[in-house]
């Protein structure tokens, strides 16, 4: 059994995208890094497994690629979108007129890719500890200054670091204690299963929005379909009796999905996940930062959650590495860049985002704006690299992109 350092520079609570990426980045850095996850690798993780090329940028960068790829990770062309009424819209990576890393994103399971940056970070120098769960902060007259943790043999133990990084996910126990949480009035939960094969998928994934939510198809490997329905809380109620019932009776509402579906098998059991809609007004404070979905996270539609929490950890180790480098605690006022840097890159992205997911309150609206978007394939290219974050927002929200999107 490896033994934890007890005093580290750099403590990373969650060692998923975000907190693998960042304990890599920090440890190639030169920094002594310990990550703490209370899963054990590989993992499943209710996701739809959709990459932009711009998270696989990250990825690259961060020397995975390869290894994913010989492990069946798939290209991912873009986005096919399907309206309540039928209206669609394909937008392709490639064909943008803001050119991405790459054509094409990567799909693969999450058991896969969270594996491969937990072995990076662990290449890089960075300790991971899997079956360890952050239970509480530790303070140093009112700083931050490490986590007390339960290790897989149920002791409790202290591990004090200069700076601690909550990248623990949705349900953050750093962001609950330093993040001044606001959770979203928006209550989906999520169906994710692996089905193999899905009759008819090309090498973009697929979105389908109906009255009762939405369905998401994305290729993982050559021969495994992830399928994901997003649904409100209140209509969720009958899978409390049995899942795959429910999630039968649900794919049902989508025309044309289900049959698809049915001819595969559900090769892993569904799990559900939900509600999503949470997000920290505060992302750093004496001795600590939080990235990925413990900073923000607002609902799958829009995808892209791993490219926020890669390039979050990004953001963190701009921010970091100098930080660090002065002598001395680690001070709020030290780590400010870093709600900055996050408001240059993300803005553009959180209120799309939101504003997507306000839109299908609109039925109507919403079909409209993407039969606009089906007739004119610029444009649909333009929203799909918007959402995938190498495309600047203020191309889709000027007045010029919203007036020809719906008159
Ligand atoms: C239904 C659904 C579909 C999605 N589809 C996509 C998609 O197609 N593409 C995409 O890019 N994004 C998608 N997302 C979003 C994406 O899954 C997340 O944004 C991404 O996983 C965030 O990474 P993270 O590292 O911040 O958090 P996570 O991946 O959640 O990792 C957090 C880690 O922290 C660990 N942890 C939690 N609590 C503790 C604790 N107390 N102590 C120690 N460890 C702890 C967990 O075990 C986990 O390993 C989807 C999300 C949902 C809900």
């Amino acid at each position: 059994m490896i033994r934890a350092p007890v005093q580290v520079d750099v403590l990373v609570a969650g060692a998923g995208p975000a907190g693998s990426a960042t304990a890599a980045l920090l440890a190639q850095a030169g920094y002594s890094v310990l990550a703490v996850d209370r899963a054990a690798f590989p993992r499943d993780k209710a996701c739809s497994e959709y990459m932009s090329p711009e998270a696989v940028r990250i990825l690259d960068r961060l020397g995975v690629v390869p290894a994913l790829e010989s492990a069946g990770a798939v290209d991912l062309a873009g986005m096919q979108l399907t309206g309540p009424s039928g209206a669609t819209l394909h937008g392709k990576f490639s064909l943008g007129a803001h050119p991405a890393f790459r054509p094409t994103g990567l799909s693969v399971s999450r058991r896969i890719l969270d594996t491969e940056l937990v072995a990076r970070a662990r290449a890089a120098g960075a300790v991971v500890l899997e079956r360890t769960r952050v239970e509480e902060l530790l303070y140093d007259g009112g700083a931050v200054a490490g986590a007390v943790v339960r290790d897989c043999a149920g002791q409790r133990r202290s591990l004090r670091a200069r700076l601690t990084v909550g990248a623990d996910g949705l349900r953050s126990v750093v962001a609950r204690r330093i993040g001044r949480r606001t959770w979203g009035r928006l209550h989906r939960l999520a169906f994710v299963a692996h089905v193999a094969p899905v009759r008819g998928m090309s090498s973009s994934a697929e979105l389908h929005v109906g009255a009762a939510g939405y369905v998401g198809l994305n290729r993982i490997s050559p021969d495994q379909t992830n399928v994901a329905i997003v649904v409100p809380s209140d209509r969720a109620g009958p899978a409390r009796s049995g899942i795959e019932p429910f999630f039968w009776n649900m794919l049902g509402e989508f025309p044309g999905v289900r049959e698809r579906v049915e001819a595969g098998e559900i090769v892993r059991p569904i799990l559900a996940t939900g509600p999503f809609a949470a997000w920290s007004s505060r992302v750093s404070t004496d001795g600590a930062l939080l990235v990925g979905d413990a900073a923000d996270f607002f609902d799958p539609f829009t995808g892209d959650g791993i490219y926020s929490a890669l390039r979050g950890a990004e953001l963190v180790a701009e921010t970091a590495i100098v930080a660090l480098s002065r002598p001395g605690p680690v001070t709020a006022r030290s780590l400010a860049g870093y709600a900055r840097r996050r408001r240059r890159v993300f803005a553009g992205k959180w209120i799309m985002e939101r504003a997507t997911g306000y839109a299908m309150h609109f039925p109507r609206l919403f079909d409209h704006a993407v039969a606009r978007l089906g007739r004119r394939e610029d444009m649909a290219h333009t929203v799909i690299g918007v959402a995938g974050g190498f495309v600047p927002a203020r191309a889709v929200l000027n007045p010029v992109f919203l007036a020809r999107m719906v008159l």
